[in-house]
């Protein structure tokens, strides 16, 4: 009989064994892929935006928000600040409260969590799989692919469907209705969003930094400004990864999406429309398509002439008729975007739903229908947005079983 097993070494899991660990358990984790900490290690583009300084409670969603209120409480972003500096790593905060190791290494984040491990005596066997779970009288059986483990203790720390390239499944979500949990219905967020919109290669590669708006069919709008890349698929960047969450909402209710793209949302229609008025300074046939060349991307050009069936037409036309320069304002500041699709679960940075937040203790992340049995992470109905929200969450559940355990 061991006396804590921890199903998965990613982000909550190790946290768990640390904590759990200093508190004089002893632990053992089990872990299918043959590397600790497969999924950190591609965090935040390799650097790993740790956490967020301003964690608030609209950064994060799930089916049951009264648990997210209760969760946080008596924890924040001193809570990990404080974590990672007992284990030797420093963090430094950027632009828009995001908080990074110090060394800009998601190597370094996970190098320093696996040597305290060691130093703390925790087991980690890699390429061992969990297949099933049983409880019996008041312990509970781990079956994985090399044999059979016991333990009245049990953390599933095991994440989600996100990046199945490195490793990501639901076999936590599995192992929960095993033991008569409840899940909610998953879907891929923090995506890039495909499009059947004709021509988009001419786009692809204009990378513009843009404010995205979608209306949803209750009429709630909602808007997120940053970089939007375009591709021969569709969609990208920070602001279309951002927005995605409320667009796969649309979709799944098989409603068809568009999103309005202002293309240069520092300015106003007023002040756009001003700068360009002066440049028609005298009559001209300079072609619309390189007189635009002046304000934006060549390659955005086209798509915003021909709805408008300006194309081909001169500065001539412009100069005396303010209503087609007004249309090409309004174009560029109301550029539509037709989405069908994302990329699916291999492209997403975090999978939606999870198990039932209803049936678990926000305080201690214990099971209500199992004692000993703990849900740390991503396999539980709860995610957040980008920003380093998503290993927030983890962070926290880690440190909660470790103290309670
Ligand atoms: C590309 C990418 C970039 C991201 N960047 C950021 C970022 O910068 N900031 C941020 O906050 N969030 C980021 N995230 C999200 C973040 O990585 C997750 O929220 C976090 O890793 C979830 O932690 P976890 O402990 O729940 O699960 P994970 O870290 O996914 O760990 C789960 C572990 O369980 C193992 N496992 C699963 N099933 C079994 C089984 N049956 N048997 C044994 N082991 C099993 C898995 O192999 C895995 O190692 C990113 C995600 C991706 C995909």
């Amino acid at each position: 009989m061991k006396e804590l097993i921890i199903i998965g070494a990613g982000a909550s899991g190790l946290v768990t064994a640390i904590v759990s660990a200093r508190r004089g358990k002893k632990v053992l984790i089990l872990e299918k892929n043959n590397k600790i900490g497969k999924k950190l290690l591609a965090t935040g583009n390799g650097k790993c935006n740790i956490t967020n300084q301003r964690p608030t409670l609209e950064h994060f969603y799930s089916s049951n928000p009264h648990f997210i209120k209760e969760f946080f409480e008596g924890y924040n972003y001193q809570s990990i600040k404080q974590f990672f500096k007992s284990i030797g790593l420093e963090l430094i905060e950027a632009k828009e409260g995001k908080v990074f190791p110090m060394s800009l290494q998601a190597s370094s984040v996970v190098e320093l969590l696996v040597a305290e491990c060691e130093e703390l005596g925790v087991q980690i066997l890699c390429e061992i799989e969990v297949q099933k779970i049983k409880k019996i009288k008041n312990f509970y059986e781990i079956i994985h692919n090399k044999g059979i483990e016991k333990t009245k203790l049990l953390v599933i720390a095991t994440g989600n469907l996100s990046a199945p390239q490195l490793g990501g499944v639901d076999d936590g979500i599995n192992f929960a209705k095993m033991l008569g949990h409840t899940s909610i219905k998953s879907f891929p967020s923090l995506v890039q969003l495909t499009s059947s919109m004709k021509k988009l290669e001419r786009m692809a590669g204009v990378k513009i930094e843009s404010r995205v708006t979608l209306v949803t069919k209750s009429g709630k709008i909602i808007q997120r400004q940053g970089d939007v890349l375009f591709t021969t698929y569709g969609i990208s960047g920070l602001a279309i990864l951002d927005i995605s969450r409320f667009v796969m909402i649309e979709l799944l209710k098989k409603r068809s999406v568009k999103l309005t793209i202002d293309l240069i949302p520092k300015m106003s229609q007023e002040q756009l429309f001003a700068l360009m008025r002066k440049s028609l300074v005298k009559k001209s046939s300079k072609p619309l398509t390189i007189w635009l060349q002046g304000f934006i991307n060549k390659k955005l050009i086209l798509p915003i002439l021909e709805p408008l069936k300006l194309e081909n037409e001169t500065l001539n036309t412009l100069y005396s008729n303010r209503e087609k320069l007004d249309s090409i304002v309004y174009k560029i500041k109301n550029f539509e975007f037709e989405v069908n699709g994302s990329r699916g679960y291999k492209g997403a940075e975090i999978a939606t739903g999870g198990v039932d937040t209803k049936e678990i203790n926000p305080k201690t992340m214990e099971s209500k229908k199992h004692k000993g049995v703990y849900f740390t992470g991503e396999v539980l109905d709860v995610d957040g947005d980008r920003g380093g929200f998503n290993l927030h969450f983890a962070w926290i559940c880690g440190l909660k079983v470790g103290k309670s355990i």
